[in-house]
């Protein structure tokens, strides 16, 4: 296990925020198309049938103030979400445009009010309001499936032998309640999938470099998971146990106000959402995983845990 301060030092240099600048790893594309750039998981663009896309943060009609007061740049941003600070008609000309851009303009949006929960609703024509959940699933054509992200973790699944697909948000709650499993297993009693045969594209979230947690997220994964140990750096056990790993602040002769920082752990969410698919019979070779740390990728993503007031990406799939 790494001492905390490795663990630390390791996340002061992938803190610097850096422009992208390079390619995404294959197999990942970031795809120029209508004005927007749209991040795609190459595997599944093999099936003509299947529409998918990341969304990014630029080039969108919404404006967001930096939130940095070194910054005082407004930005034209490409936000998804009805957020408080943005104006519901720059939304839905965002929408537009990433619909367009997707080639997907006939094909009605479904969304949720997601609750980072366990909920997987499946769809077969679109709802008159967006259903409490943070997973859809359908095998019916013409439904866009799309969920809602900024840190957390996008997931979007497809079984190619039934014609089937999901759209997950999965974070840290949503992870501890295997989100992404059990939409796996909805779509196992509803379209006959196989885990076998499906294909899972986890997308652009706030990577184990950037996400720092506390004792009680260490704990609730602790309690879920045997394997969760792996997923952490930093002194899980004595998190997940409840002890000080920085007991008597007095011997270290701080003075009062002065003690160490709470001592905290990285999670690294991909992972953990990635052990739930293997865990559940899907074949590691067919989980293809973003790189792309939300919280490092200012000028690619929005992140909340960076910015708190921000705005959403969306992750789109659909049977055409
Ligand atoms: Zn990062």
């Amino acid at each position: 296990m790494l001492s905390l301060s490795k663990a630390c030092s390791k996340t002061r240099e992938s803190r610097r925020a850096r422009s992208f600048t390079g390619a995404p790893a294959p197999p990942w594309r970031l795809r120029n198309v209508s004005g927007l750039q749209i991040l795609e998981s190459l595997p599944f663009t093999r099936f003509n049938w299947l529409t998918h896309g990341f969304s990014t943060r630029p080039r969108g009609v919404s404006v967001l103030d930096s939130s940095d007061p070194r910054n005082t740049r407004t930005e034209k941003v490409l936000n998804l979400g009805y957020t408080d600070w943005d104006r519901r008609e720059r939304v839905d000309e965002n929408r537009r445009r990433f619909v367009h851009a997707l080639g997907a303009t006939e094909m009605p949006l479904v969304t949720l009010r997601q609750i980072h929960s366990d909920v997987a609703h499946i769809i077969s024509a679109p709802p008159a309001e967006p259903p409490k959940g943070d997973a859809l699933a359908t095998s019916a054509s013409g439904l866009l499936l799309a969920v809602q992200t900024a840190d957390c973790i996008p997931i979007l699944l497809v079984d190619p032998r039934h014609r089937a697909v999901a759209a997950i948000h999965s974070g840290w709650r949503g992870t501890v309640a295997r989100i992404a499993a059990k939409a796996l297993g909805r779509m196992q009693m509803e379209f006959a999938t196989k885990p076998a045969d499906v294909l899972a594209a986890i997308g652009p979230g706030i990577g184990q470099c950037c996400y720092e947690v506390g004792p009680d997220v260490v704990k609730e994964f602790a309690a879920q998971s045997p394997q969760a140990r792996s997923w952490f750096e930093g002194p899980f056990d004595a998190l997940a146990s409840g002890e000080d790993p920085n007991p008597l602040p007095w011997l270290t002769m701080m003075p009062p106000g002065h003690q160490p920082p709470p001592p905290r752990c990285h999670l690294d969410l991909k992972a953990a959402n990635a052990a739930l698919l293997t865990d559940a019979s899907v074949s590691p070779k067919n989980i293809f995983v973003s790189e792309l740390c939300t919280f490092c990728h200012p000028d690619l993503f929005f992140s909340y845990r960076r910015e708190r007031t921000t705005g959403r990406m969306m992750s789109v799939i659909g049977i055409i």
